[in-house]
């Protein structure tokens, strides 16, 4: 596989498949970070004389009502200003008006696509990998840089399609991301898995390998209420991923010391932003309650089972560290490991959200860009848009 500094880009039409998919809301992005992680390798190519087309996908477009919210416009205005250069912003994803744009394109000049999804309004073309689509976004370019980790699990027509169809390379966030995950191929020992967030399925495969691999899974986040009703617990009415009780049964059976589960939590029996929670031992959870945060002896028994890691990978906050009162655990323990100087890989949106609200994501080892290709990294699966690389 080759990285962009083994490519001639020397006035040559670069098209880098970027991932810009930030949050948005009202049109304003509330949080630049995938922007910031993409700079390197975009300054690099423009350094070497390139003219530069960008692509990337925000969101999901499923209706004539997301091209109106789902547009690229803001990230141009906000990459300008980062880069302190105009980057022309073309609102289309095909025809003469970005084909014009690209042939009029001089060295050193940047130009960012619409949101490559809009292609998907009408017969999922980007997301399905449409071929004709692939052939014609590389028809606009001499050469093919992929900087997109977030979707290298993806086989879509702006990373795969594309790569099929130019010489190309991988951009310096997605080799900085392979070279850390490859540490967890085989971890140094004692390995330690954080594991949160909301649903049980999403971690189903990720579970299943790792805990051959670490010494401990410590769950906590609102997965946690599936594993303990599991067990026999009352959960009230904490989030609960009822397809997967039997799961996590079985898992909890076959490793009964590797996974370990929250013994109290903080609950409420509202879903809203309050300093109206109580702090209850596992067993106290009553009828309409639900656990929104793990509690503080939990924090600790989890520290002593982190004291001594070599290596630790967290995916999904403990709690609803969205609101104030219930990102306390969350915040512990990042600033534990931080404090600690215990080499930590985080992985996915919400834990590197919470880790750069809490100011804690520079000063972790890594703090990975790409939820769901981490985790399918760490299954074990092969990654199409990676594959497409080699
Ligand atoms: P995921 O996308 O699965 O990593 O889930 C992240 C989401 O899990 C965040 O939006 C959190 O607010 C949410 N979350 C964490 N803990 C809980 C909990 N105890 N109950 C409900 N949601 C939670």
């Amino acid at each position: 596989m080759k990285t962009v500094k083994e490519m001639k880009l020397n006035s040559k039409k670069v098209l880098i498949r970027c991932d810009f998919n930030v949050p948005m809301k009202d049109n304003k992005i509330l949080d630049d970070t995938r922007i910031l992680e993409s700079l390197e390798t975009i300054q690099y190519v423009l350094d070497q004389n390139a003219k530069v087309i960008l692509l990337s996908h925000l969101g999901r477009v499923k209706s004539e009502e997301d091209l109106k919210t789902n547009s690229l416009k803001e990230v141009a205005k906000r990459l300008g200003e980062l880069l302190q250069k105009e980057v022309i912003f073309i609102p289309k994803t095909r025809g003469e008006e970005l084909e014009d744009a690209i042939n009029n394109l001089k060295e050193k000049e940047i130009l960012l696509v619409e949101n490559t999804r809009f292609e998907d309004l009408e017969g999922k073309l980007e997301s399905n990998n449409d071929l004709e689509l692939g052939k014609y976004w590389a028809s606009l370019g001499d050469v093919f840089i992929n900087d997109a980790f977030g979707t290298i699990h993806r086989c879509h027509a702006s990373n795969v399609g594309i790569a099929s169809n130019l010489p190309h390379a991988i951009g310096f966030l997605v080799e900085k991301e392979l070279k850390a995950l490859e540490e967890l191929k085989r971890p140094k020992k004692p390995f330690i898995v954080i594991l949160g967030g909301s649903k049980v399925n999403d971690k189903v495969g990720i579970i299943k390998e790792l805990v051959k691999k670490a010494n401990h899974i410590l769950i906590g986040g609102g997965m946690a209420f599936t594993f303990l009703l599991s067990e026999g617990f009352e959960v009230g009415n904490s989030l609960v991923d009822s397809e997967n009780i039997d799961f996590c049964r079985e898992i909890l059976e076959k490793y009964p010391t590797k996974i370990l589960l929250p013994i109290d939590v903080l609950t409420s029996k509202e879903f809203i932003e309050s300093n109206h929670y109580k702090v209850k031992e596992i067993n106290q959870i009553e009828d309409g309650e639900m656990g929104l945060d793990i509690g503080p002896k939990t924090v600790e028994l989890y520290k002593s089972y982190l004291k001594d890691a070599k290596i630790v990978l967290w995916n999904g906050p403990l709690g609803v560290y969205e609101f104030e009162h219930y990102k306390k655990s969350t915040n512990e323990i990042l600033n534990y490991l931080v404090d600690s100087n215990i080499k930590t890989i985080l992985g996915g949106g919400d834990i590197v959200a919470a880790a750069s609200n809490a100011k804690l994501k520079e000063k972790v080892y890594h703090a990975s860009t790409g939820g769901g290709a981490t985790l399918e990294f760490l299954e074990g699966k092969k990654l199409p848009g990676l594959e497409a690389m080699k």
